[in-house]
C-alpha cells in the first residue's frame, strides 16, 4: 500500500487543513508514513508570512527534489500560501513538484495522487471530519481575508473572505464532540467578519450561539480577531455564553498612529484601547492577547517607543511579536522601503520581549494561590499539561485527571509563560469540578 507524509509551517489554519488532507489520503487507502523520506506522496504544507517560515519549505522543497532523482515515482505535493493564483514561477523554480494546489484546495492533489497510485478519489473530499482529533481541536469557519494590510501577502493567497455555512458547521461540531473533542477554537483570518457574506447575514455570536448548544463541546475559543470587526454584540457574546473563554486575541500591530496609517490597520491607537476598555468593562477576568510587528517601513525610535507604551498600557498576556520582513507581492514590498536594519529590528525585538517578560511575570505571579478549572489536553515529559479558559498552560503535579478532564486546580508556581498547579491545592476537588 502506497504511504503519504504531511509535513507542515505555519499558523492553526495551516494546521486544519493539514489534518484533512490528511484525512483524505487516508480515506483513499494510502498508509501515514512517520519518515517524510520514506513516504510515497510527501504534502508540504507552506506558510509564506515569515521569510523565516518560506525559507525552511524552500529547503525542504530542495531535499526532496534531490531524493526524487533516485525515487522518480515519489508523488511531490505543495500546498498552503505558498501557492497563489499564478503558478509559473514556482513551477520554473522547483520542477519536482507533481502538484500545486492553493489553501483549502485539496482536490489537486486528491486527483493526482489517485491518478498516480490507481486508487480511488470516490468521497475523499466529503465530511473531512478528523477519526482522532485532540481534545481542543481547530476548526476553520471563515477563509481569505478582505482586510489587505500593506504588510501583509494573506489576501493574496487565501482569497477573499468566504464564510463556511451555520449547519456545516455545527454538524462538523458535533462529530467533532462525539470524537471526544471537548474544546473548538474557531479559525478565520479575520474570525470577526464570519457569516457578514452569508444569506441570511449572521455573524460570530450567532454561530457560538449554536456550538454551545452541543453536547460534549465545554469550551469555544476564536482567532484571529480586528479590532474594527470585533463588535458589540461578539464582546457581548463572551462575557453571557457560558461555554465561550474569556480570552481574546487583538493584534495591534504598532502603537503609532502614522505607522498604523502606513499598515492600512484603519484605526487608529485610541481606537484600539478603546476597544481594548469595552473588552474589560464587558468581559470580568478577560485575558488578552496581541500581535505585534517591530522595524516595519519607516518606523522611528520614537514610533518603537509608542509600541512599547502601548505594550505598558494593556499588560498583555501574551504578545506574539515579529520584525518585520518584506514580503514580495505586498503593497509594502512595492512602495515602501525596508529602512530599519536588521540589527535594530533585532534589537527592538529584544525591548519588545524583555519587557513583556516582565509584565507576564508579574501577572503571572500574581495567579499563585488561585483557583481555576483546566481542561487537560496533553501530556509533556510525563506531565499532564492543561489550559485555563484564559489559555494558560499549567503543568500538573500530581496524579489523577484522564485527558478529556475539566479539573480544578491552586495555582503553586509561575512563570512567564506557564503555571504549575497541584490538584491537591483544593480541599474539595470533586466539589469544586461540579461548581
Ligand atoms: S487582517 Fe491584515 S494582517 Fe490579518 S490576514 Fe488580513 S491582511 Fe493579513
Amino acid at each position: 500500500m502506497p504511504s503519504y507524509h504531511v509535513w507542515t509551517v505555519g499558523c492553526q489554519m495551516n494546521v486544519a487543513d493539514s489534518q484533512r488532507i490528511d484525512l483524505s489520503l487516508e480515506r483513499m487507502g494510502l498508509e501515514r508514513e512517520e519518515q517524510i523520506n520514506e513516504a510515497d506522496v510527501v504534502v508540504v504544507n507552506t506558510c509564506v508570512v515569515r521569510q523565516s517560515a518560506e525559507d525552511t519549505a524552500t529547503g525542504l522543497l530542495g531535499r526532496l527534489g534531490k531524493e526524487k532523482l533516485n525515487d522518480p515515482l515519489k508523488v511531490i505535493a505543495v500546498m498552503g500560501c505558498m501557492v497563489g493564483p499564478d503558478q509559473t514561477d514556482l513551477k520554473r523554480r522547483f520542477p519536482q513538484v507533481d502538484v500545486w494546489a492553493r489553501p483549502q484546495e485539496f482536490q489537486p492533489i486528491v486527483e493526482t495522487v489517485g491518478a498516480r497510485t490507481g486508487l480511488s478519489t470516490d468521497g475523499c473530499l466529503s465530511n473531512l471530519t478528523p477519526h482522532q482529533p485532540d481534545i481542543a481541536t481547530f476548526v476553520p469557519i471563515v477563509h481569505g481575508c478582505d482586510k489587505f494590510c500593506t504588510f501583509c501577502i494573506i489576501p493574496y493567497r487565501r482569497g477573499r473572505e468566504a464564510s463556511r455555512p451555520v449547519e456545516e458547521l455545527v454538524n462538523e461540531v458535533t462529530r467533532l464532540a462525539h470524537r471526544g473533542v471537548k474544546e473548538v477554537t474557531l479559525l478565520g483570518q479575520n474570525v470577526d467578519s464570519y457569516g457578514h457574506d452569508l444569506r441570511p447575514r449572521v455573524d460570530l455570536a450567532d454561530l457560538m450561539e449554536r456550538i454551545q448548544e452541543i453536547d460534549g463541546i465545554d469550551r469555544i475559543r476564536f482567532l484571529t480577531s480586528h479590532p474594527n470587526d470585533m463588535s458589540t454584540r461578539i464582546i457581548q457574546a463572551i462575557a453571557d455564553l457560558p461555554k465561550v473563554c474569556e480570552n481574546v486575541n487583538l493584534p495591534f500591530q504598532a502603537g503609532d498612529d502614522r505607522v498604523l496609517a502606513e499598515m492600512r490597520r484603519g484605526y487608529t491607537s485610541g481606537q484600539f484601547l478603546d476597544r481594548i476598555d469595552e473588552i474589560r468593562d464587558t468581559v470580568p477576568h478577560v485575558t488578552l492577547t496581541t500581535d505585534l510587528i517591530v522595524g516595519f517601513p519607516g518606523e522611528s525610535e520614537a514610533e518603537f517607543e509608542s509600541s512599547m507604551r502601548m505594550l505598558e498600557r494593556v499588560r498583555f498576556d501574551k504578545v506574539h511579536s515579529a520584525a518585520y520582513s518584506e514580503r514580495d507581492g505586498t503593497y509594502a514590498s512595492r512602495k515602501m522601503p525596508d529602512t530599519v536594519s536588521r540589527d535594530e529590528k533585532k534589537r527592538r525585538l529584544r525591548a519588545v520581549d524583555e519587557l513583556q517578560a516582565s509584565i507576564q511575570s508579574e501577572i503571572n505571579a500574581d495567579l499563585i494561590g488561585q483557583q481555576f478549572d483546566i481542561l487537560v489536553d496533553g501530556e509533556t515529559r510525563g506531565r499532564l499539561r492543561g489550559r485555563t479558559r484564559g489559555d494558560k498552560l499549567v503543568y500538573l503535579t500530581g496524579g489523577g485527571p484522564a485527558l478529556g478532564d475539566t479539573v480544578r486546580i491552586g495555582i503553586t508556581g509561575a512563570s512567564p509563560w506557564s503555571l504549575e498547579g497541584d490538584l491537591r491545592a483544593t480541599q474539595s476537588q470533586k466539589e469544586l469540578v461540579s461548581t
